[in-house]
């Protein structure tokens, strides 16, 4: 990937929703669940669905894996390649583009730049050579291919780097958008800033911890520290939506007062009357459309909607993310602080 500067989208998760193999009505199930169904001298035959390659209209390659562990009598399933898009066979079922309806930057800065897609991965009985496969019939090893090699470290550290930085955004466009609303100076309103400040510099302050305590692991290499990483997705997960929720009630209505494109700048009559009436004293009205428009497509907009589910779920459900801590938890070093504490307790004397 680095030497050919490929792009590569990935597609580690079972079809949501119809992961249940349950028979209906007596008739076998036509199973979706992408899988190894022929396999020859010149590689693998796979078909089925996985979900869900974010990116994939943009990319080279999709990598297919299991982020879940597989049952070894469901060992067809493990199948781990990666693929050109363009291998016969393969097909990306995409959600609605949000970029498709932003037709000003200005009304929707976000999506019109930022909206990398999501897709359903499709195979109809593609063939995978065995240079491309990975790993093949091994439930057990397709999970752990991610965690006992630092794969699932360097990806998860890059995923809390974005948050800090998408947490610098949005704290900033509290403050801006404050100010543009003449509250910036009440005391109450810098207190709720102030915490979203102080919860910045919690994710920068972790984001550093990984890499001040790295884990010399491989040999020779560093590695972000693995606990404070997952423990930092943990705290992004839970901590997404009540930090959108601040900003969407710094804001108020002001975004809905907003016309419905900059196109009316094209007006000469309407420009005047908005250039007029819908600026502030402390700022312009076509600023204000600009930076209004830009929390809308963090708090409101479909591009925000699909925001709030990325953050609750492109690392896994919470009991995946929890399970990462609990797997990387040194539970023999906290027990023994517990057994140490309990043994120096004094048991009264049964003759006193
Ligand atoms: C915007 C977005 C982008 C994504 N991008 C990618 C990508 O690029 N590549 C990729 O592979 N995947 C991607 N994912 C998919 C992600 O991996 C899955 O969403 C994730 O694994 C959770 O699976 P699910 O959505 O089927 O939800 P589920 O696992 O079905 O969870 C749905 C709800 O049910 C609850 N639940 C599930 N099981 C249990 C249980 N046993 N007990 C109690 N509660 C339970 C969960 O906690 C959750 O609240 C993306 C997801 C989103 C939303």
């Amino acid at each position: 990937m680095r030497k050919n500067d490929l792009y590569v989208s990935f597609a580690v998760t079972p079809p949501s929703g119809i992961r249940s193999r349950e028979i209906f009505a007596g008739e076998a199930r036509d199973d979706p669940t992408l899988q190894v169904v022929a396999e020859g001298d010149d590689g693998v035959t796979i078909s089925g669905m996985k979900m869900l390659a974010t990116g994939a209209a943009f990319a080279d390659e999709v990598w297919i894996g299991n982020l879940t562990p597989i049952d070894d009598k469901r060992a067809g399933e493990s199948i781990t390649c990666a693929l050109p898009v363009n291998t016969p066979g393969v097909s990306f079922w995409a959600r609605e583009p949000y970029e498709r309806h932003a037709r000003h930057e200005a009304d929707y800065p976000l999506s019109f730049r930022f909206d990398e897609t999501d897709t359903v991965l499709v195979c109809d009985l593609v063939k995978v050579p065995w240079e491309r496969v990975f790993l093949h019939n091994n439930g057990a090893m397709s999970r752990r291919i991610y965690i006992e090699t630092p794969a699932n470290c360097y990806q998860n550290h890059q995923s809390n780097v974005r948050f800090w930085t998408k947490m610098g955004l949005i704290v900033g466009l509290a403050s801006r958008m404050c100010q543009a609303n003449g509250v910036d100076r009440i005391p109450a309103v810098r207190e709720t800033l102030g915490r979203l400040a102080a919860l910045e510099a919690t994710v920068g302050g972790l984001v550093n911890g990984q890499i001040e305590a790295y884990e010399p692991w491989p040999d020779s290499y560093a590695t972000p520290n693995r606990r404070i990483m997952y423990a930092t997705l943990n705290w992004c997960q839970e901590h997404h939506t009540e930090i959108i929720d601040a900003l969407r009630t710094l804001a108020g209505a002001a975004p809905l007062q907003m016309p419905a494109s900059i196109d009316l700048v094209a007006d000469p009559e309407l420009k005047d009357r908005f250039e007029r009436w819908w600026r502030t004293s402390s700022m312009p009205a076509l600023d204000r459309l600009k930076l209004y428009k830009l929390v809308w497509d963090l708090i409101g907009s479909e591009f925000a909607g699909r925001h709030m589910l990325y953050e609750r779920f492109y690392a896994g459900n919470s009991i995946i993310v929890r399970n990462q801590s609990d797997r990387e938890a040194p539970w023999e070093t906290f027990h023994a602080t517990v057994d140490g504490l309990l043994e120096r307790v004094q048991t009264p004397n049964s003759s006193q």
